[in-house]
């Protein structure tokens, strides 16, 4: 049993309640990137389904061989050279920001046969360090994924800035979601998942709350 991650699965469930929402609506995305495999063992086998990771290779090496009846979800940037790996193994790819990954990505999905799920990653706080597309030329890229690319876009991903009030910023990209008819909205993480989860978030990825902090 994992302690920590049923402390996170209560939170949850209260943050819908009070937010009116219905039991079980947000996704929890156990976010296991540098994680050794002793931590995220008695998660697994608290049944945890849901991983997020950061890196392709990383993933891949822990859970190639226990890849059955997960889900795995990349959340950290992907480089074109690594798109034909990522569409092989990722049930979900939350990183799409630039015109060129999603031509790559459309091309090596043709080649493969099979689609992750695509969530667009915006850059919400604008900032000069952080991947994702800008705010102001998400509803562009985004039919641009749909049209020129004939992408399917499940979700937008956002990272606020650290240290800021989050809710505004998961509140901006709710709007874009709305206005580019988008299901889905991956936001908030283990310092605020409750805050996202007011203000509309589908799925949280929470890392440090369940795992410990990565060293
Ligand atoms: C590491 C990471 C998380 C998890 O962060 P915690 O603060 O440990 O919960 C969530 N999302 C992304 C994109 C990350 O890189």
């Amino acid at each position: 049993m994992s302690h920590a991650l049923i402390q996170i699965q209560d939170r949850i469930a209260a943050a819908e309640a009070r937010a009116g929402r219905p039991a079980g609506s947000v996704t929890l995305v156990a976010v296991s990137k540098t994680q050794p495999w002793e931590h995220i063992a008695p998660v697994l086998d608290a049944v945890q389904k849901v991983y997020g990771e950061n890196r392709v290779q990383e993933a891949m090496e822990r859970w190639g061989q226990r890849r059955l009846g997960l889900e795995l979800r990349l959340i950290g940037p992907l480089q074109t050279n690594k798109a034909r790996e990522a569409v092989g193994f990722f049930d979900v790819i939350e990183t799409l920001d630039r015109d060129r990954l999603a031509r790559v990505l459309a091309e090596e999905i043709q080649r493969a046969g099979k689609a992750p799920r695509l969530y667009v990653q915006v850059n919400i706080g604008e900032e000069e360090q952080k991947a994702g597309i800008a705010p102001a030329e998400a509803d562009a890229f985004i039919k641009a994924c749909r049209e020129t690319y004939g992408l399917t876009i499940e979700g937008l991903m956002c990272i606020p800035p650290v240290g800021a009030d989050p809710a505004p910023h998961f509140a901006s990209l709710r709007a874009i979601a709305e206005r580019n008819g988008v299901e889905k909205l991956s936001m908030g993480m283990s310092d605020d998942f409750e805050v996202a989860i007011a203000e509309g978030a589908t799925s949280v990825r929470v890392g440090s709350a369940i795992f410990g902090s990565r060293t």
